[in-house]
């Protein structure tokens, strides 16, 4: 006699729909299962839906950004307890392995990623009403009363995500910096980036209302459609280029106005989710301008103290990207909406409003 919950699942390539499969249960003793009452749609999850990443199929559960409350832990769990409102990594780690040891968590043996699938662990996602968590310990952290699950969520992926950019891209003082792609980890990048005591902060897209949510936030806004951004941007910087570039799209042509707009040693760091794209330039030619290439995928573990702390004391205020609560039920129109870019982020709640 199992119990039943709904879950958001791959449909048709393109589309999710909404069903009901078994509640999960504790699997082993360092597990817990969460009560979702917030999850976020993703730009990942679109590329799952659209099969770009391989390996998911139909019926797979989607979701990795989420925020809950614990309703069951397994008997090694130690710091977490049922009752408590958390937010997840979108993948969990194990803590105490020698990659762990060097806060290295994406080599972590139990690095997997909460709903994509066999290429990522097969974890089950987290658009559902309950999840298993893997690792409870270091996957979860606690949310201060006071702060919103609006406000937690993307600690757990897509504003560690866009810090991590920053961060990694080795961002100083008085620099350029270009983001290609202002969706929502974009945004949060330009959110984040006085943080770093940048000089200037671009974002480039193809898409009017993204680069007016960009503008509010403080970039110069770049419109691919109106011409060259590399014109644009060479011409604002003393014709040097940008500093630090952060390629948020995840797919070539971006990376080719990635590669446009840096400056001769400056950076590119890859934040978005690349599969089997080809570098713009040749190794020769990237030698020659001496760009850095920083391949980054987001680390909860290692930044959401940090983005928790900041979000706690005003200086980042991430839930202002969204742009659409909807119900868990209404994934399916979610979905077509953030895809269309009608919604700039969407997040589900899977209680009544
Ligand atoms: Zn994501
Ligand atoms: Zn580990």
């Amino acid at each position: 006699m199992s119990e039943t919950m709904r879950a958001v699942v791959l449909d048709k390539p393109g589309r999710v729909r909404v069903e009901e499969i078994p509640r999960p249960v504790i699997q082993s003793p360092t597990d817990a299962i969460v009560r979702v009452t917030t999850a976020a749609i993703c730009g990942s999850d679109l590329h799952l839906i659209d099969r770009k990443i391989p390996g998911m199929e139909e019926g797979d559960v989607v979701g990795h950004e989420f925020v809950g409350v614990i309703e069951d832990i397994g008997d090694a769990v130690m710091t977490m307890e049922p009752g408590q409102r958390v937010v997840a990594s979108m993948f969990p780690a194990c803590g105490h392995c020698r990659s762990c040891m060097r806060h290295q968590y994406r080599t972590c043996p139990s690095f997997q990623i909460f709903g994509s699938g066999p290429g990522f662990g097969d974890l089950l996602g987290a658009q559902t009403d309950f999840v298993r968590v893997p690792l409870a310990d270091m996957t979860l952290a606690t949310i201060p009363d006071r702060m919103s699950d609006e406000d937690a969520v993307f600690t757990g992926d897509i504003l560690a995500t866009a810090y991590q950019g920053l961060a990694d891209g080795g961002v100083r003082h008085g620099d350029s910096v270009a983001i290609v792609g202002a969706g929502p980890v974009g945004q949060l990048a330009v959110m984040c980036a006085p943080l770093f005591g940048v000089d200037q902060v671009f974002a480039i897209d193809l898409v009017p209302e993204r680069l007016e949510a960009a503008k509010a936030l403080g970039a110069i806004p770049v419109d691919a459609r109106l011409g060259d951004p590399s014109d644009s941007i060479f011409d604002q910087t003393r014709n040097l280029g940008a500093d630090v570039v952060l390629e948020a799209v995840g797919n070539e042509a971006a990376l080719e106005t990635a590669w446009s707009v840096v400056r001769t040693g400056g950076t590119v760091a890859m934040i978005g989710v690349l599969y089997d794209e080809d570098w713009p330039v040749s190794a020769g030619d990237n030698w020659l301008r001496a760009v850095t290439v920083k391949p980054i995928v987001g680390d909860p573990l290692t930044h959401r103290h940090d983005l928790l702390r900041l979000i706690e004391t005003g200086k980042l205020d991430p839930a202002r990207i969204i742009s659409h609560t909807m119900s868990l039920d209404d994934a399916a129109d979610a979905y077509q909406m953030f895809k269309e870019h009608r919604a700039n982020k969407v997040v589900l709640k899977t209680g009544e409003e």
